[in-house]
């Protein structure tokens, strides 16, 4: 697919939206009050385009449908990020990347479920009720979150290609529960204009699809990953982007060329042996095809995660700030009352739990009196876990000067060949997730801190705004597949997704 060859498709769309209310019911439970599209509910609106029969015939050559999540701007359908609290609001804009992608070819079929805001792993803390996983034939179980929906409407074929975002693993882990193929590309890659923000030092729009070659083709071969967008301060700029494309762009993918790295942190115990299994098969088959496999280390990684719940919810706390009923969002029907504010009473009955979780979580790790103990602290754990990926990269990250092993970190017992430094390599490959989908059950006897825990091999990338991919891979006896992740460093998405193309074909049955 060649950018000049872009098409134009004219819809003339019925829309069909799960309600739109003016003020939030006392019940709190406006949105989520008419029926479900299908028994996944994975969508929250959708739409029906006809195809405008005036425009030529080649005009439809390259034309695929997407669902876009909503928390993505589209004007023809409203977006509520699965929330009471935007239960009224229809952008008045669209998101830059759907402008992008209609202009290659989308159809918009609709916008998908997911957790309120982006904040989870299951798709369950959702207005709409939770999504469920199509590829479980008893118990319903988890779609994976916070893009649950997306994942759901690519396995089931409503959609070839679905937008997603990811936080901190909310493209990969729908997509390595339902068996489908999620990308998060590097921060600042793919504009955010038009993305309702969770947590700003994170957050990146991805792609979902059934193979890798569908994300591979209008990322790459359209020129996607190079357009700057002017309207996304955390877009960025064309100088950077040059710099960042001249270090990456001449790297090998022949497998014979290629090292890939085994992170031993992440051999946790929690970790199912399936799960395991499969990892260590992976390995072996990548290691038949030629490609030189190494164990690393990257010590921070046990940090991450704490981290990660520290930082998204600070800047989710202050993101969602606006949301008051007046500045933002639909008021609360109780109003100004004696002994109560406004904003209580908005927020109070807009917000969902885990929202109101990770506001409180995110006010108090931003107080004056906690600040150092957490924010700056996790701050300081976010650069370490930077410098490890950094260590065991081939390539230099092109954001920063070139950072020389040190040898003045290790004491006088440290092994000879460990003062070579470690192994370099030019991709990571661990699981996307330590457990297949649970049941939505299991869930409900779950607390926070248990669901957080699933985004421990997800978030470390995350943090250092890596580009990652979760590419789906059979498990021998179950019906539940398991999904690998390949993380690149920075800007080398091209390769990472040739890599994952590869990796997908040679894992597939
Ligand atoms: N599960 C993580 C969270 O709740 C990641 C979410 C995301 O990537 N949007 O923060």
């Amino acid at each position: 697919m060649k950018a000049s060859k872009v098409c134009r498709i004219g819809l003339q769309p019925k829309v069909h939206t799960r309600g739109t209310c003016k003020a939030i019911p006392r019940s709190g439970a406006c949105i989520s009050q008419c029926r479900p599209y299908s028994s996944y509910n994975h969508f929250v609106s959708k739409l029906e385009p006809t195809v405008n029969e005036s425009l030529p015939e080649s005009s439809l050559e390259h034309a695929f449908t997407l669902a876009v999540k909503d928390n993505i701007a589209t004007t023809d359908v409203p977006t509520q990020c699965a929330s009471n609290i935007l239960a009224s609001h229809k952008s008045p804009y669209e998101a830059t990347i759907v402008r992008q992608l209609r202009r290659r070819g989308a159809r918009v079929v609709g916008k998908t479920n997911m957790d309120e805001f982006g904040m989870g792993s299951h798709s369950t803390h959702s207005a709409h009720g939770a999504v469920r996983n199509p590829l479980s034939s008893g118990e319903p179980r988890s779609a994976g979150g916070s893009s649950g929906g997306s994942a759901v409407a690519v396995k089931l074929g409503d959609a070839q290609v679905a937008l997603g975002t990811d936080t901190g693993g909310s493209i990969r882990l729908p997509a390595a529960y339902t068996g489908t193929v999620g990308y998060k590309p590097s921060y600042g890659m793919l504009s955010r204009h038009g993305v309702v923000p969770y947590a700003n030092s994170l957050d990146t729009v991805g792609l979902l699809a059934q193979d890798v070659q569908s994300i591979q083709r209008l990322v790459i071969e359209t020129g996607l990953a190079e357009e700057h967008d002017p309207n996304d301060p955390t877009s960025l700029p064309p100088k950077t982007r040059q710099r960042c494309k001249r270090a990456t762009a001449s790297l090998p993918t022949a497998p014979e060329r290629l090292t890939i790295g085994i992170p031993l942190e992440y051999n946790i115990e929690e970790l199912d042996p399936s799960i395991r299994q499969v990892w260590q098969l992976a390995s072996s088959v990548l290691g038949e095809q030629g490609i030189r496999i190494v164990p690393v280390s990257l010590p921070s990684t046990k940090e991450a995660l704490c981290a990660y719940y520290v930082l998204a919810p600070a800047e989710a706390s202050s993101n969602l700030a606006k949301y008051d009923g007046v500045r933002y969002g639909a008021r609360g029907q109780g109003g100004d009352k004696e002994g109560e504010t406004l904003y209580s009473e908005t927020r109070g009955a807009g917000f969902g739990a885990e929202v109101q979780r990770r506001i409180l979580l995110g006010t108090y790790t931003l107080s004056s009196e906690a600040i150092d103990n957490y924010f700056i602290q996790a701050q300081k754990v976010r650069r370490l876990v930077q410098r490890d990926f950094d260590r065991v990269f081939k390539v230099a990250n092109p954001l920063y000067e070139p950072q020389h092993f040190d040898l003045s970190d290790m004491d006088a017992s440290t092994p000879l060949e460990d003062k070579r430094g470690p192994a370099q390599v030019d991709f990571l490959l661990c699981p996307t997730a330590p457990t297949f989908p649970p049941t939505l059950r299991e869930l409900e006897d779950q607390n926070a801190v248990d669901t957080y825990v699933n985004d421990v091999f997800t978030v470390p990338a995350s943090l250092a705004g890596l580009p990652a991919i979760s590419v789906p891979v059979p498990v021998q006896g179950s019906q539940l597949p398991a999904g690998l992740q390949l993380i690149g460093q920075f800007w080398d998405d091209r390769r990472l997704l040739e890599v994952a193309n590869m990796v997908q074909r040679w894992l597939k049955a």
